[in-house]
């Protein structure tokens, strides 16, 4: 890990500097976004930015048991995510409700994805890592998250940007829209690193939110796992600095 000290909890200038900045969260499942980047969400919101989450599927399989019907999963995991999200400041959590486990970097998928990010315009968009399919030998990136993390930066680019992709949303009045940079969690290549030592409690208690998800020993495991020697606790990202 090649952690670049210079950038801790320092966020990037904005692309809008008459308003806040603005980061988009693109996530496959409801809790991936607060699992790999609730911390520097909660983190960089108390520094002014504002923080918009999309979720693409609607986390229908998520669940062991046998009394659990997809239906009421559906809008239990959508309960979760939306009380995790105003633990930590989200300003706004959307749905696009693609079928948990099916989703493909489908044309649809993307036009969605472009239309989100044109209505939002953000700075910074977080996501999964679409290049990995083994994770440190240990671990399948999941399918979702794969398609999720290509749809994502393709959507910036160069979708989002040009105008004759997707035309018809131009029509309808939306700009096209530069994101500046991407942040990757999960990703083999990380090289930036968010301090989230003093809001970890807040990570803490989103992760709880999700409590059809994680356990509670789960949590603390995790936990364990995430805390340097040092005791303390980052969120580590890829991060693509867009040139054009
Ligand atoms: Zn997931």
């Amino acid at each position: 890990m090649t952690a670049n000290l210079e950038g801790l909890a320092q966020p990037p200038e904005s692309s809008n500097p008459d308003g806040p900045k603005r980061a988009l969260v693109i996530a496959a499942h409801p809790d991936d976004a607060d699992f790999g980047a609730a911390g520097t969400a909660h983190l960089w919101t108390l520094q002014g930015w504002e923080f918009s989450y999309l979720v693409c599927t609607n986390g229908a399989k998520g669940s062991d048991d046998e009394s659990m019907a997809p239906e009421r999963l559906i809008k239990l995991r959508r309960d979760e995510q939306r009380a995790a999200a105003v633990l930590l400041g989200v300003k706004q959590v959307s749905f696009l409700d693609y079928e948990d486990g099916e989703l493909t970097a489908s044309r649809e998928f993307l036009g969605d994805v472009v239309r989100h990010i044109r209505s939002v315009r953000p700075d910074a968009v977080f996501t999964h890592d679409p290049e990995a399919v083994i994770v440190r030998d240990s671990f399948v990136n999941h399918a979702d998250h794969r398609a999720t993390g290509l749809t994502a930066v393709d959507a910036v680019y160069p979708a989002a940007r040009d105008r004759l992709n997707f035309p018809e949303q131009i029509a309808e009045g939306l700009q096209p829209h530069k994101v500046g940079e991407i942040y990757i969690w999960g990703s083999e290549k990380d090289n930036f690193e968010v301090d989230i030592t003093d809001v970890i409690e807040k990570k803490i208690e989103a992760l709880r939110a999700h409590s059809s998800q994680f356990s509670e020993d789960f949590i603390r495991m995790i936990l364990d796992r995430w805390k340097s020697p040092e005791g303390r606790y980052v969120e580590s990202f890829r991060r693509v600095q867009m040139a054009f």
